[in-house]
C-alpha cells in the first residue's frame, strides 16, 4: 500500500538515542517500512520548549546534521525531496520520499534571516509552536490565550512567499484563528485529532485535559475543510481515547467524525511515530497496512482509504510545493 505520513519524530530520536534510520527499535525505520509501495515521510526536527535564541539554533543545527547524515547513509532507499517532481522521481526509482519539517518556530530564533536560511536547507513545513509560547506565538498549553505575535504574522507571510507549509498542530486556539486570518494559502494540522471524539467529561483539572487542548474543535475542523488544508490523524494513545480504547477502533472514530463533517479530501495521517506512547496495535509503520484493512472491514471504501493514507497528502504537497 501507499503511505504519506505528515509527522514523525524519528530523526530526533535517532540523534538522542543513537539509533539508525535504517533499522532500530523504535516505531519507524527503513526496514519496518519495506512492505510499503509509495512511501512519503515528513521527518520533523522537534524543538523542545526549553531552547530559545542561540540555544535553539544550535539544537536545530545538531538534529539537522543527523537528518542529513541519515539521508546520505540510506540513499539507496530514501531521498530528501523539496518538490513534487522530486517525490515522483523517488517513487519511480522505488525509493521513499523524505520531506523535512521543523516542529517549533523557535528554530527561527526570532529572525526572518534564519527562516530564509532554513528554507535553503529544504525545510518544507514548519509547526509554528510547540506547547509553550515562542517568538511566533502561544502554544496550546499557554493559559489565558495569546495568539500569534507580530513576528509570528511576519514569519507566516514569509513562509507563504517561500512555499513553506504552515502547521497549526500544538498551537493555541487563538493562534489558530490568527493564522487563519493571516495566511494567504491553506495550512495543515499535521498531527491533531478531534476534541468532539474524546471523553467530553474531561475537565481542565484532569490530567487528560491536555489531549483536549491539543486536539481540534469542530469550528477548526470546519475551517480546514473549507480552506482545503489537511488534518493528519495522530496515533498518540491519549489523543485517540482512554487507555485500552486507543487502537484501530479509536482511529476509525476520529476519521468518521471528520468524514461526517465533509472532510474526505482533507483527511490524512500524522502518525507521531517515535514522538509519543502508542497502542501496540498501531505502534509502528509496519502496522499501517493492518489499520487500512481494519478501516475497510468497518465499511470504508478503497477510494476513501486511499485518500486518507496517501492521495490527500500527496495532492496537497503537489499543489503547495
Ligand atoms: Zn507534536
Amino acid at each position: 500500500m501507499d503511505f504519506f505520513d505528515l509527522h514523525c519524530d524519528t530523526v530526533t530520536e535517532c540523534r538522542k538515542k543513537n539509533r539508525r534510520l535504517f533499522d532500530n527499535d523504535g516505531h519507524l525505520s527503513v526496514c519496518k517500512a519495506n512492505s510499503l509501495d509509495r512511501w512519503a515521510q515528513v521527518f520533523a526536527i522537534w524543538m523542545p520548549d526549553e531552547y530559545r535564541g542561540e540555544n535553539a539554533v544550535e539544537y536545530f543545527d545538531d538534529i539537522h546534521e543527523c537528518f542529513r547524515s541519515e539521508m546520505a547513509d540510506n540513499s539507496l532507499y530514501i531521498r530528501h525531496c523539496t518538490s513534487a517532481a522530486d517525490m515522483e522521481s523517488c517513487f519511480s526509482e522505488g525509493k521513499a520520499a523524505a520531506v523535512l519539517s521543523v516542529e517549533g518556530g523557535s528554530a527561527l530564533a526570532g529572525s526572518i534571516e534564519r527562516l530564509n536560511y532554513i528554507h535553503t536547507l529544504g525545510v518544507k513545513l514548519i509547526t509554528l509552536t510547540w506547547n509553550a509560547a515562542n517568538e511566533l506565538g502561544a502554544g496550546c498549553l499557554v493559559k489565558n490565550v495569546g495568539g500569534l505575535t507580530q513576528f509570528g504574522r511576519q514569519a507566516l507571510r514569509r513562509m507563504n512567499d517561500l512555499k513553506i507549509i504552515a502547521d497549526v498542530s500544538h498551537l493555541g486556539r487563538k493562534g489558530f484563528w490568527d493564522a487563519a486570518g493571516c495566511s494567504s494559502v491553506p495550512f495543515v494540522a499535521s498531527h491533531s485529532n478531534c476534541c468532539a471524539v474524546l471523553d467530553k467529561t474531561r475537565a481542565p483539572s484532569d490530567d487528560k485535559y491536555f489531549s483536549m487542548l491539543r486536539s481540534l474543535d469542530d469550528e477548526q475542523i470546519k475551517f480546514i475543510i473549507r480552506s482545503g488544508g489537511l488534518i493528519g490523524i495522530n496515533f498518540c494513545n491519549s489523543f485517540l481515547g482512554d487507555a485500552g480504547d486507543d487502537g484501530f477502533e479509536a482511529v476509525y472514530r476520529h476519521i468518521c467524525h471528520i468524514l461526517d463533517m465533509g472532510g474526505e479530501d482533507v483527511l490524512a495521517v500524522g502518525s507521531d511515530f517515535d514522538g509519543c506512547g502508542i497502542n501496540p496495535e498501531l505502534a509502528g509503520i509496519d502496522k499501517v497496512p493492518a489499520l487500512a484493512d481494519y478501516l475497510k472491514s468497518r465499511g470504508m471504501d478503497n477510494k476513501t482509504v486511499g485518500k486518507i493514507f496517501f492521495d490527500n497528502g500527496f495532492n496537497f504537497f503537489k499543489t503547495m510545493l
